[in-house]
């Protein structure tokens, strides 16, 4: 069955068209800059990429251009269904659902939890929904695959009513991702997902960490928001609670400044004042740049004790998974990481993971010690997956 992904951002929408088994893709797709007059959608056909402006800059007008380009292909008849990535379920969903009006209001409720991604995700789907109006959607969350954590590990030491009445708990994200390559590895080491303990590591411009025990979620670094946890690129990860009530007082800035600087302005990027980008520090600081040799470190730094943390959760481990951006490129940061974990049983091959990049995955590790993996993600695949499994059964 093709499956057709769409996934919105508050002003983007990226889009693929794809076979969930094979993994094939017919078509994909990016708009950007929704909301100005620069928008625009760039359409890889195949073979091609062309790129069409959208003059009133709206989700429906994105949809519109997507659908002249199936009728383009004679692909509109394929299209079995529509999945869509939500990226907050709050502790709703555990799974990916089919979607009605009374899955639409749930997410809807969910936006206090994630005023930037819900609502541009109900605002896809309404989209999508009025150009696909008899396809099956199907919303698939970032948060469900934690839903399996215990309460061990998903509770913040807080006041019992903030939990009861405003949902304050550890949800964690990118599961579409964590829950995919767990998948991979498995199939990599030759082994049942179902008997494995795994740390996976998506380091992309978000960065978190999930253990999984026998395919299930049982901790992750991300919380609450997706502002928890590791270094990334512009968030700030793990500070000082105390931090907000010091710095209104010390420099006289509001919750919301504080709240923006720590998710736009710090990370690598603060750290380096140079950028958020892993490929132009490590550059840097192979040139000598001091703040992007030390913003590499840092990140590296925190990473690693986190992963040691996870085999807390884990009691033992028997693989780390690299995936993201960096995961999947930066030989650097994993030969770092690695280093710092020798106490997990790690002997680094560094000739294995020289070669693992630009889409060259594999085992880094020697055979004696414990394997760390580089996998390459693929959301669109599990977002095709999961939509096809709902609608019409097992794969
Ligand atoms: P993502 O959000 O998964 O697209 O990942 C983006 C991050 O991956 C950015 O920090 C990029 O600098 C980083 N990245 C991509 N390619 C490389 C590379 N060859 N070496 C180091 N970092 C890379």
């Amino acid at each position: 069955m093709w499956t057709l992904v769409v996934n919105c951002g508050s002003s983007s929408v990226k889009f693929a068209l794809l076979r969930p088994t094979s993994g094939e893709v017919r078509l994909s797709g990016l708009a950007e800059r929704l909301g100005s007059e620069a928008a625009a959608v760039r359409v890889d056909r195949p073979g091609e990429r062309v790129t069409v402006p959208l003059p009133r800059g709206s989700y429906p007008e994105a949809f519109g251009v997507l659908l002249a380009e199936l009728d383009r292909l004679g692909a509109r008849r394929d299209v079995g269904a529509v999945g869509h990535r939500v990226v907050h379920g709050g502790a709703r969903f555990s799974a990916p659902a089919l979607i009605t009006p009374e899955v639409l209001e749930v997410i809807r409720a969910c936006v206090p939890l994630a005023p930037l991604h819900n609502p541009a995700n109900v605002a896809g789907i309404e989209a999508a929904r009025a150009a696909f109006p008899d396809l099956p959607h199907v919303a698939v969350f970032d948060t469900a695959f934690h839903q399996t954590m215990p309460e061990v590990a998903y509770r913040y030491a807080v006041p019992p009513a903030w939990y009861h009445e405003h949902g304050v708990r550890r949800y964690g994200f990118h599961g579409i991702s964590h829950a995919f390559v767990a998948g991979e590895a498995a199939r990599l080491l030759g082994r049942d997902l179902s008997e494995l303990h795994l740390v996976t590591a998506h380091l992309g411009n978000g960065c978190s960490v999930t253990a999984i025990a026998g395919g299930r979620s049982v901790d992750t670094s991300m919380g609450l928001t997706p502002l928890e946890g590791l270094v990334m690129g512009t968030r700030s990860g793990d500070v000082d609670p105390g931090l907000h009530d010091y710095l209104a007082r010390e420099a006289g800035l509001s919750l919301g400044e504080i709240t923006a600087d720590l998710n736009r302005h710090s990370g690598l990027l603060g750290l380096s004042g140079l950028t958020n980008d892993m490929r132009e520090l490590e550059a840097a600081a192979a040139a000598g740049d001091e703040r992007a040799r030390l913003a590499v470190e840092i990140f590296v730094y925190r990473l690693a004790k986190t992963v040691a943390g996870m085999a807390v959760a884990l009691g033992r481990l028997d693989a780390l998974v690299f995936t993201g951006g960096i995961g999947e490129n930066s030989a650097t940061v994993r030969a770092a990481t690695l280093a710092r974990l020798e106490l997990l049983g790690f002997r680094p091959d560094a000739a294995a993971n020289a070669r693992a990049v630009r889409g060259q995955g594999g085992r880094i590790t020697l055979p004696e010690g414990t394997p760390a993996l580089v996998v390459n993600t693929n959301e669109e695949r599990m977002i095709a997956r999961e939509t096809q499994r709902l609608v019409v059964g097992d794969l």
